[in-house]
């Protein structure tokens, strides 16, 4: 891979699952007998506030237990070591990548650690429950808080720097993610019209397999780190 300078990663919760973090389709299916798909939405938010505050407070406080694995941290090194550009784009809504090291990291669904106040427009840091109905520490304001991630049906964050940096890549990875939801999943078949090499890393052939020029299989800790090394120790 010696003729690759621009990189763009993008990844799902495959890469989060060996830190015990639950895939979208492992998450139970079922919580409290709602599907994910039904809790995660704005018309859920709307209709039963208390049900999705609680669900996103649970997840808010799982992920605060957890730690990067072998994944993060080999992406924490390349992009500490790579010489071209490196853009990591995750789906994930955990900080693992952070805390394996990346500090570039594009958050496309936004993030657990952060409220977003519907007031103010602010997005303050946040680590304990949402429930309750505190205050905006940025305006004061009390029961403006929602979880900062977006949920089915709204606009994923930063869509234009992620267009930008498909558009100067030379090669696309996609690491733990299941091809499943849009618009992630049709970042392959763009850097396919623009010419751009893809490779999947990915425990099992995904729903997008068959739209990249590679796939390997296998666990994320084995199959990052290795890549990452292949990468580095390119003439
Ligand atoms: P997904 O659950 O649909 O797909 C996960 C993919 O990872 C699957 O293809 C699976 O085969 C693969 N996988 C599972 N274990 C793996 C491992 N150890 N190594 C490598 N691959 C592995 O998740 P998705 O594609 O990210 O999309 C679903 C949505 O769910 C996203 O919007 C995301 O925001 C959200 N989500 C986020 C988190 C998180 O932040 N950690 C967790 C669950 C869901
Ligand atoms: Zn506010």
């Amino acid at each position: 891979m010696n003729d690759v300078s621009n990189i763009v990663i993008l990844t799902g919760a495959g890469v989060s699952a060996e830190s015990g973090i639950d895939t979208f389709r492992d998450a139970g299916g079922l919580w409290e007998k709602h599907r994910i798909e039904d809790v995660a939405t704005p018309e859920a938010f709307a209709r039963d506030p208390d049900l999705v505050l609680r669900f996103y407070d649970m997840r808010r406080e799982a992920i605060q237990t957890k730690e990067p694995n072998d994944a993060h941290h080999a992406l924490g090194k390349l992009e500490r070591e790579w010489l071209g550009s490196l853009t990591i784009v995750t789906q994930n809504v955990d900080d693992l990548h952070e805390r394996g090291g990346a500090q570039n990291v594009i958050h496309m669904h936004g993030g657990h650690l952060t409220a977003w106040c519907l007031a103010c427009d602010g997005r303050p840091e946040w680590r304990g429950p949402l429930i309750d109905r505190p205050a905006c520490p940025l305006c004061g304001s009390k029961g403006t808080l929602r979880p900062d991630v977006v949920w089915f049906g709204e606009m994923p964050y930063r869509m234009d720097e992620i267009s930008a940096a498909l558009n100067r890549a030379d090669l696309f990875v996609s690491i733990g993610t299941s091809g499943a939801v849009y618009p992630a999943a049709g970042f392959v078949r763009e850097a396919r019209m623009l010419g751009i090499r893809t490779l999947e890393l990915n425990l099992e052939p995904s729903e997008g397999s068959h739209y990249f020029d590679e796939t390997r299989h296998g666990p994320a800790t084995a199959l990052v780190p290795a890549w990452v090394e292949e990468m580095l120790s390119a003439p």
